[in-house]
């Protein structure tokens, strides 16, 4: 459980680590951007364990379970750009708002961050310099690029919750997350609710709000967006099979509302 380097480091990662963005189909032609804030759980050498086990360095606190299978299914599936996160959000959560307590967690669910106690100034800006920023300013400028071309986009947020939190128990399958679209969230509830079986939450676990979120609130209602955050049950999308299942219903989904938003005129 070595603790390194937490203190003042302008230069957080270097040659061994890989880069913050992950990206498939760039030049995608689905009006669908896919985001991913919390698709890996990388830590930069330099913050070794951050000081803790890797049985908690494996577990839901340090990433979103499953999603990078998901996601990059649905990516290819759907011919979609996807632009997601490759570190651990106990680094920097890059779905908090950088001056938020929980930017850069001392405390997730239960467990203590050592590697995040007492942090300088410095080296908090450090982690958004090299992590936080670059993968925010890729899907600005994807957004940019697109709005230039003329090519509708619809901003949809890819996240999984553990099952159990502090000890309840969640009964969701999948739920969706949003604040102010009226417009794709109904339609994105109404056809998961059309699937036998599933129970689907209406932004819950979680509502999405401009204290607790970033990329929802910045990239998608600011720019007016259409968008929607999605998040999937962590035990439904463990291994590869699940992940191929949830892709495959979303892609699905996703055909059916890319039809009625043209129909509407909305894409
Ligand atoms: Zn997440």
């Amino acid at each position: 459980m070595a603790l390194h380097g937490t203190g003042d480091t302008s230069l957080l990662l270097r040659d061994e680590d890989v880069p913050p963005v992950h990206e498939d189909n760039p030049k995608g032609r689905s009006p669908f951007l896919l985001t991913s804030d919390h698709y890996g759980r990388a830590i930069p050498r330099i913050l070794g364990d951050l000081g803790l086990a890797e049985s908690e360095l494996t577990r839901h606190i340090a990433w979103d379970i499953g999603i990078a299978g998901v996601a990059d299914a649905l990516s290819k599936h759907l011919d979609a750009h996807l632009i997601a996160q490759r570190y651990s959000r106990l680094v920097i959560d890059c779905n908090r708002p950088p001056q938020a307590a929980s930017s850069i967690p001392r405390l997730s669910e239960a467990t203590a961050i050592p590697g995040n106690e007492g942090l300088a100034h410095e080296a908090a800006e450090a982690r958004r310099r090299a992590i936080f920023e670059p993968y925010h300013g890729r899907i600005r400028e994807a957004i940019d690029a697109r709005l230039r071309d003329g090519m509708p986009t619809v901003l949809v947020s890819l996240h999984s919750f553990t099952p159990v939190y502090a000890g309840i128990a969640r009964p969701w399958h999948i739920g969706t997350l949003y604040n102010r679209d009226s417009k794709l969230p109904p339609l994105l509830l109404k056809l998961l609710r059309d699937q036998p079986g599933l129970v689907v939450g209406d932004n819950e676990p979680y509502a999405v709000s401009n204290a607790t979120d970033y990329t929802i609130p910045v990239h998608g209602e600011a720019r007016g967006l259409l968008n929607s955050g999605i998040e999937i049950r962590q035990d439904l999308i463990a291994d590869q099979a699940g992940q191929k299942q949830w892709a495959d219903r979303l892609a699905n989904i996703f055909g059916e509302i890319e039809t009625t938003l043209r129909m509407q005129r909305l894409i």
